[in-house]
């Protein structure tokens, strides 16, 4: 489903060259679930970026479900992420001005049936344990409940693959583990998932881990 070949990401900050990634490659397979770790800094968060079509690659490539898409511009990468993806952030990401509902519907805006946009909506809050907090704004709910919401909107499109950025790194060891085990729950019913974190309890939960350091990939469990 993914096939990472030699990916290299360079940011140019000024005169300051710093190489995030350097030489990545790598492959997941539909319906795996794979956990990211590795030191600050090492790169996590800029793979996953561009695994989630959020940034490009500076060289390499990068196939999605068969498609090279480390060489699209901004229009083609939204298309394919409205298409296939999911992503959750560690800090929610959720807009406080829009009610959770209106959230998650941020979603779907390209749908154009309002009402076929509702039902899911109503669906995927159920499913995320949150029907009955629609109408609430994100900071009337916990951090456990505001990624929930999160969850709800990577989920609402149907997406083929979702990626999540250290998504229990802001919670508490309870939230956290609500969290895992509404992912858990995700991947058991088909969706592909990649999931950075730093805890390896959590990392446990996938099926193996990519172990990163300085850009690169420096194992693998189970090897
Ligand atoms: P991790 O997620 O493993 O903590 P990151 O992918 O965030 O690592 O960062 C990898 C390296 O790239 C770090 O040295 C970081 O300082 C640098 N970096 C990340 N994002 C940017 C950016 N937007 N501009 C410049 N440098 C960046």
């Amino acid at each position: 489903m993914l096939t990472l070949a030699n990916l290299s990401k360079t940011y140019r900050v000024g005169e300051v060259e710093t190489q995030a990634l350097d030489g990545i490659s790598a492959e997941v397979q539909a319906g795996e679930f794979v956990a990211i770790m590795g030191p600050s800094g090492c790169g996590k968060s800029t793979l996953l970026n561009i695994l989630g079509c959020l940034d490009q690659p500076s060289g390499g490539s990068y196939r999605l479900m068969g498609e090279e898409v480390s060489t699209l511009g901004e229009a083609q990468l939204a298309r394919v992420r409205r298409a296939h993806i999911g992503f959750v952030f560690q800090s929610f990401n959720l807009i406080n001005d829009l009610t959770v509902a209106e959230n998650v519907e941020i979603a779907l805006l390209y749908r154009r049936d309002r009402a076929s946009r509702r039902a899911r909506i109503a669906d995927v809050l159920q499913q995320v344990g949150l029907g009955h907090r629609a109408g609430h704004r994100p900071q009337q709910l916990s951090g456990g409940q505001q990624q929930r919401v999160a969850i709800a909107r990577a989920l609402v499109s149907d997406p083929k693959v979702i990626f999540a950025d250290e998504p229990t790194g802001n919670l508490d060891t309870a939230n956290g583990e609500a969290v895992m085990s509404l992912l858990k729950g995700v991947w058991e019913s088909g969706t592909t998932i990649v999931m950075v974190t730093h805890s390896p309890r959590h990392a446990a939960e996938a099926q193996r881990t990519i172990g990163m350091l300085d850009g690169r990939i420096v194992g693998e469990t189970p090897a």
